[in-house]
């Protein structure tokens, strides 16, 4: 298969789409990023990387480090951790808020940020405070990325933190119904951090290899999550990875994958290959728009979904 050509021949047919959508406006740092940008990168399990566009560009992961912080408190809780969030599609916002009233504070699932909000707040608790807690979240995805250079970018976090009233309303809630161990300021401060962090699509595509490969990093050998575990993460990504486009994207692209506002979308090909795309300008799920239709494109053209 000639990924190169392929990945070529998709840059040129999504270059219109990349003006439609819009940039996420809620995050002011994130409202400044210029709509019309794109990369594509895939990494095989040998290794060997094929991408196109603005590969190196660093962008803001967001919501694609919760699939990072799950495997960690996966790792941490095993099946403990389902007491506090569950593994079902919510079919509502990333930050709605009233499934979490009628469901008594546990949150649908990982990837909405109630869930992700739980997954960290439960990751300061282990690691006793919340400094420790992020350098080990950093330092987490630093090792799946073989990269010690990934950072955050301080910036977009306080510019969250400043208009971060419904994520710390989402936190106080489920602190009312007891499903919230810290501070809640302290907690969401470190999931914006989280969220913060900035990769580029090349090292994004590199990070997920673990996930395409059972937990073991093919490259390295090191086991980040049990084949079970693997399993479990990839299945909540295809089932909630994109909220309530989920179903839709699942239809479309037939992958797991999770998507974050800053427009980028990991999605894994298990035992074949890692894929990261990033376009900015975000359809009204708050999902890459142009990068749904590369995906879907690229699993139409090479034949690889997992159906
Ligand atoms: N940091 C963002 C938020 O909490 C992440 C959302 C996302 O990427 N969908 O709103």
């Amino acid at each position: 298969m000639n990924y190169q050509e392929i990945l070529e021949d998709i840059y040129k047919s999504i270059k219109p789409e990349l003006k439609r959508g819009k940039v996420a406006d809620y995050i002011p740092a994130l409202a400044r990023v210029k709509k019309e940008q794109f990369a594509m990168s895939i990494t095989l399990l040998d290794g060997t990387n094929y991408s196109v566009g603005d590969v190196d560009k660093k962008f803001s992961i967001q919501s694609i480090s919760k699939v990072f912080t799950f495997t960690k408190a996966l790792n941490i809780y095993s099946k403990e951790l389902y007491k506090r969030v569950g593994v079902e599609p919510s079919g509502n916002p990333f930050n709605s808020l009233v499934q979490l009233e009628y469901e008594n504070g546990i949150p649908r699932n990982p990837f909405i940020n109630a869930g992700a909000l739980v997954v960290t707040d439960s990751l300061i608790s282990y690691y006793k405070d919340e400094y420790r807690a992020l350098e080990k979240i950093l330092t987490f995805v630093r090792d799946i990325s073989n990269n010690s250079s990934i950072d955050f970018d301080e910036e977009v976090a306080k510019s969250e933190l400043e208009y971060g009233d419904r994520n710390l309303a989402l936190a106080y809630l489920m602190k009312s119904f007891g499903n919230f161990e810290n501070s809640v300021e302290k907690s969401v401060s470190t999931y914006f951090k989280q969220c913060a962090i900035t990769m580029s699509a090349k090292e994004l595509s590199r990070a997920g290899l673990y996930l395409a490969n059972g937990g073991v990093d093919p490259i390295t050998k090191k086991e980040f999550a049990t084949l079970s575990q693997t399993k479990r993460i990839n299945a909540v990504m295809l089932t909630c990875g994109h909220y309530d486009a989920s179903g839709e994207f699942a239809y479309h692209v037939g992958l797991p994958a999770k998507s974050g506002v800053g427009g980028g979308i990991l999605a894994i090909i298990p035992n074949v290959m890692s894929i990261a795309v990033w376009a900015p300008s975000l359809n009204r799920y708050g999902n890459s728009h142009a990068g749904t239709l590369a995906l879907e494109e690229f699993t139409t053209k090479t034949g690889l979904s997992i159906f």
